[in-house]
């Protein structure tokens, strides 16, 4: 069975004062400053004060998947949980009432309540109109008295501070990440890259740092003027969001300059995932510019190298990318190895602390 619920949240301020032991939770979850400990604090405080039998919170994303059955890849949602970096993508049809509410494309904060053997389950999308990006579940016992609107006035206000946290770390322009939440997180995303604990990694496997520069990206804006450069600037970050995998992490680092983390790679998957990205570019035809190109300098992320380095790093081989042509990807590994370039060497108390 499914039905659509409204959104109680308006009715629960008019009709009931708010218990006292909530104010707490509310206090609480106005301190939060980064978008995972928002969610994190979400899901406690609805099973705190519902006394549910569980919450889970998805980031929803897709793939294209070959089932077997024609020859045309299919397109599938999969859910990725916030809370757990390192979980594995869970298809979406895996995780009852999901595929059917997104199917339905109900509302904004409309429920979808599904009966799920001993248990009431309320499924509900997270987002803008019909493009939902998140997605709530929330799992009752049948003989549960309590009505679940205190859920939707946890969201109302978790919508409200995420939005917050969003301008603050995302880059207006192409919605990536900013400098300012490179700077902020880059210790924290690195370590955790180095340290995955996904068992099917294989030895050498690591996190690659990437610096894109557009090449001759003046000439887009002299030629075509401000706003046709901004349009490349954005088809250009859609275009990084589509041929990375979803656990990498993609910067707009200013101007035409972008940075991506491409996560559990070795040196040639990293490689082949950058030349990728250059080649698709290359290919690209963007409205009255038609063709553009980017160079591109990456490094293997090294634990004794500090961000900093790792950058300065990076960016010798762009530079060298720029310097033989443009248009190329190069790895400073590899020019290091073939003697092309000198390597940087620091010593300890040159480096800049992040
Ligand atoms: P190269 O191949 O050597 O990288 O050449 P380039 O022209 O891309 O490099 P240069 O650094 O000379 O120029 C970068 C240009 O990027 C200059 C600046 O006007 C433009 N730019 C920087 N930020 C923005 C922006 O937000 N929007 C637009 N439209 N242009 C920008
Ligand atoms: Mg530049
Ligand atoms: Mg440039």
């Amino acid at each position: 069975m499914a039905l659509g619920v409204s959104n109680p949240s308006i009715r629960v301020c008019k009709h009931k004062m708010i218990d006292d032991k909530l104010v707490p939770y509310v206090v609480g979850m106005t301190k939060q400053t980064d978008r995972t400990s928002l969610i994190f604090h979400l899901i406690s405080s609805i099973n705190k004060w519902l006394k549910t039998e569980g919450a889970r919170y998805f980031d929803i994303h897709w793939e294209l998947f070959q089932d077997g059955l024609g020859d045309e890849p299919i397109k599938r949602y999969i859910l990725l949980e916030p809370l757990h970096e390192k979980s594995a993508a869970i298809p979406s049809a895996t995780i009852e009432g999901v595929d059917r509410c997104l199917a339905k494309r109900p509302e904004h904060h409309l429920a979808l309540l599904v009966k799920k053997g001993r248990s009431r389950r309320y499924v509900i999308p997270i987002g803008r109109e019909s493009e939902f990006k998140s997605i709530l579940i929330v799992d009752f016992p049948v003989s549960a008295k309590e009505k679940p609107q205190l859920i939707w006035f946890f969201l109302e206000m978790f919508n409200n501070l995420q939005e917050i946290i969003k301008a603050k770390d995302q880059d207006p322009l192409t919605g990536l990440f900013n400098r300012r939440s490179f700077d902020e997180t880059i210790s924290c995303v690195l370590d955790a890259a180095s340290h995955t604990s996904n068992p099917n990694r294989t030895s050498g496997e690591g996190a690659c740092l990437a610096i894109f520069d557009i090449d001759h990206f003046k000439r887009v804006n002299d030629v075509f003027g401000h706003s046709i450069g901004d349009e490349v600037l954005i088809l250009f970050a859609r275009l990084m969001e589509r041929i990375f995998r979803h656990g990498d992490k993609l910067y707009r680092f200013g101007g035409e300059e972008f940075l991506a983390i491409l996560v559990e790679v070795d040196q040639e998957k990293a490689l082949q995932a950058l030349e990728r990205f250059r080649s698709a570019l290359e290919e690209y035809s963007f409205p009255q510019v038609n063709q553009v190109t980017v160079s591109i300098g990456s490094i293997m992320v090294n634990q004794d190298d500090f961000p900093s380095v790792l950058i300065e790093k990076a960016d010798k081989a762009l530079y060298y990318a720029k310097e033989n042509g443009r248009n190329q990807v190069r790895s400073y590994d590899q020019l290091i190895e073939a003697g092309d370039i000198a390597a940087i060497e620091h010593a300890a108390d040159d480096i800049e602390l992040w």
